[in-house]
Formats: C-alpha cells, sequence, structure tokens
C-alpha cells in the first residue's frame, strides 16, 4: 500500500486524537486538532455508534499512523511483538520505539517521524560508529546515535535541537547537543511512552 502523502493534521482530525505528526506546531495552538475537533469531510457531524471491530480497527489504525508504517509492516511488528516473551502490546510499542528513525526523532534531531526517515535513509546518522540508512533498525540499551559528519549539518537538525532543548527528551535516552549524539540509557517500557492509546484492543483486533 502506498505510503500516504496528503495533509497530516487531517489524519489526526480522523483519529480524533493529537497524532503529533508536525513538530513544534504540534504543541502550540495552532493545532488543527484543537482549532477544529471533528472528523474531517462532508459528512463530519453524523457520527454513528461504532461496532466493536470499527473500536479496535481504529486504535490500530491510530498507533500505525502515529509511526507512520502502512498495514504490512504493522502486521509484522505485531506478530514480532506476539513471538516475543511478555505482554505482547507492550512489546509492540517498544519494538516501535526502538525503530531508528523514531529514536532519532524522540532525540530531536528532526521534527517529525517522516522527516527523520528520510534523514536517515540518506545516512545521516551512525549507530555505534557506523554509518545505519535503515529506518527500521532497531537500536538497543547501550547504543550510540550521532550524526555522522559536523560539517554542513541541515538547519532542520539545528532548529529541531533547539526545540527538544525546550521540551526535552524521554527519560530512557539520553542527548549530548554539542557532540550531537545520543545514547539508548534502557529500553523503552510501556510506561515510557504516553500516547492514550489501548493496545488491549489492537492485540484483539489481530486475535480475531
Ligand atoms: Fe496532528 Fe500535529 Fe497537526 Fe495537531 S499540529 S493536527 S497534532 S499533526
Amino acid at each position: 500500500m502506498a505510503r500516504y502523502s496528503g495533509p497530516v493534521c487531517r489524519l489526526c482530525r480522523r483519529e480524533g486524537m493529537k497524532l503529533f505528526l508536525k513538530g513544534d506546531r504540534c504543541y502550540s495552538d495552532k493545532c488543527a486538532v484543537e482549532k477544529r475537533p471533528t472528523i474531517p469531510g462532508q459528512h463530519a457531524k453524523l457520527k454513528p455508534k461504532q461496532s466493536d471491530y470499527a473500536i479496535r480497527l481504529r486504535e490500530k489504525q491510530r498507533l500505525r499512523k502515529i509511526y507512520g508504517l502502512n498495514e504490512k509492516q504493522f502486521r509484522n511488528y505485531f506478530f514480532l511483538a506476539d513471538k516475543m516473551q511478555g505482554i505482547t502490546g507492550h512489546n509492540l510499542f517498544s519494538l516501535l520505539e526502538r525503530r531508528l528513525d523514531n529514536v532519532v526523532y524522540r532525540l530531536g534531531f528532526c521534527d517529525s517521524r517522516a522527516q527523520s526517515r528520510q534523514l536517515v535513509r540518506h545516512a545521516y546518522f551512525q549507530v555505534n560508529g557506523k554509518k545505519v540508512n535503515i529506518p527500521s533498525y532497531i537500536v538497543k540499551k547501550g547504543d550510540i546515535i550521532n550524526l555522522a559528519s559536523k560539517e554542513n549539518i541541515p538547519v532542520i537538525i539545528t532548529q529541531s535541537l533547539e526545540a527538544v532543548v525546550r521540551r526535552g527528551v524521554p527519560e530512557w535516552l539520553e542527548l549530548n547537543v554539542e557532540d550531537y549524539k545520543g545514547v539508548i540509557r534502557q529500553n523503552p517500557e510501556r510506561l515510557h511512552i504516553s500516547y492514550p492509546i489501548q493496545e488491549q484492543f489492537i492485540v484483539e483486533f489481530y486475535s480475531k
């Protein structure tokens, strides 16, 4: 399935929640979900009662859109999480958070996961001293992520880092702004991820 390339705020309005796809704007009063909290489209006001299936589908779609994945990729993560030891929903969050494009975004090198995916693909980052250009690369505790070259640093990176100094990084990560370097202090757990997603619904969606 092709990746969605339309206006991303529409996705948030469709899901009725902030998916944080536009960097600093998402934290401002310009956020479309706050300005227009309605479903986009002509029949926005007609909200039929949702079936159990629709509720579970929406929850899955929300999480999938937050991480910018297509259905096949997302389903593969789910089945991988299901095979791992522990709670499937928690494993799913942990896997998604440990994607290299997400870590680059969480460290504040980019404003959005879409941006970080592009920079990772162009080999802007190293993991443990080696260039990695695979956005889905899974990092682990102790890994060091840094900018491959400190020459000609793109403006989007310097601007994003200024913003993250204000917002901070998650506690499972450590950022050294001067060295353009981040460290995975521990593998992320469910309690580190604040999205209001009910992962049990996603487990039920795929378990049918
Ligand atoms: Fe979603 Fe961010 Fe747009 Fe708000 S500003 S609707 S959170 S993408």
